[in-house]
């Protein structure tokens, strides 16, 4: 069950670990004390603007080292939060940490943005945009530089879009995530106030593969421009795939690519490097 997945030892456990009742009870449990214990930190991950070659944004993802059963992936441990309810205090820690690391970045990768996944529990509460608000605050951190990242599937679960467009209002940025995997019409797509689309991974995946998978990412991204969107590819891994999507107007590519979800200090490193043009492109 315990499997070594990259040199940093992310992931030790896969999404498998927490199928079963029991192991979703003992998860449950022990994370309600981790967020006290410091046991959650954020790992972030560069976003390519194709346009510019150069790293415009960062992804924060959630990590949990568990003292006993060691890293657990949020494959497995975000539904469980969603479940029990703890995804509401952890999503604001994870909204409050990533604020502060993107304001201090400022300093040294002026105008470098951060996401910032959802989770539809999240926008159940009422007081989203309050929360956001106050995190940025906190930070000092300007609203246009955060931006939130909601599948398609918890946009659906908003019952309003009233959350959407007070969140627009302030400036902050919608992403939607995962698209292409969800059931929403595209034309309802409009009304998400979203300015990207993130296209799935499982698509990028086929790219050079399966013919329908060429199909349905050239489709998204014709779409995505037509109706004014930024496309952004996720888990890109080759040059292969990398040349079709810049082939047909990508805008931003984020994937293995280029760079796996990395601490801090390393992804800053990273970005410097890679914007200073001493890291090999393409
Ligand atoms: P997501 O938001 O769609 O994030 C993309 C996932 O793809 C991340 O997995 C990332 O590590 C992985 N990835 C990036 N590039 C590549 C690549 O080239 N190849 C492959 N195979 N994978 C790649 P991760 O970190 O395990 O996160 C899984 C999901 O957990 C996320 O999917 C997101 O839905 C959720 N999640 C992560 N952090 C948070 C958080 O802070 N809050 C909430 N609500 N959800 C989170
Ligand atoms: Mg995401
Ligand atoms: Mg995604
Ligand atoms: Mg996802």
């Amino acid at each position: 069950r315990a499997k070594s997945n990259g040199r940093n030892g992310v992931q030790r456990f896969t999404p498998e670990l927490g199928k079963r009742a029991d192991e979703r009870l003992a998860l449950s449990r022990r994370m309600r004390t981790a967020l006290a214990n410091g046991e959650f930190r954020l790992d972030y991950q560069p976003q390519i603007d194709l346009e510019t070659n150069r790293v415009t944004g960062v992804e924060a993802l959630l990590r949990w080292r568990d003292a006993e059963l060691g890293p657990v992936s949020p494959a497995t441990f975000i539904p469980i939060a969603e479940e029990n309810g703890l995804i509401v205090p952890i999503g604001e820690w994870v909204m409050q940490q990533a604020c502060f690391q993107a304001q201090v970045w400022q300093a040294t990768l002026p105008g470098l943005r951060m996401s910032v996944n959802l989770s539809p529990r999240q926008f159940a509460r009422g007081d989203i945009v309050r929360v956001i608000q106050h995190a940025l605050a906190l930070a000092q951190l300007p609203a246009h530089l955060l931006e939130l990242e909601i599948t398609e599937g918890a946009l659906l679960h908003l019952g309003s879009l009233d959350v959407l467009r007070a969140l627009r209002a302030t400036g902050i940025d919608i992403a939607i995530d995962d698209f292409g995997t969800g059931y929403s019409s595209l034309s309802y797509i409009r009304n998400f106030h979203a300015e990207r689309l993130k296209l799935d991974m499982s698509f990028v995946r086929g790219i050079g593969v399966h013919r329908e998978d060429e199909v349905i990412t050239r489709a998204i991204l014709s779409l995505g421009r037509a109706l004014g969107f930024k496309v952004v590819a996720e888990g890109v891994e080759t040059d292969t795939q990398l040349a079709f999507l810049r082939r047909h107007g990508c805008n931003v590519v984020q994937g293995y690519r280029f760079a796996r979800p990395m601490q801090a200090a390393e992804a800053h490193n990273f970005i410097l490097q890679f914007n200073e043009g001493s890291l090999a492109y393409s």
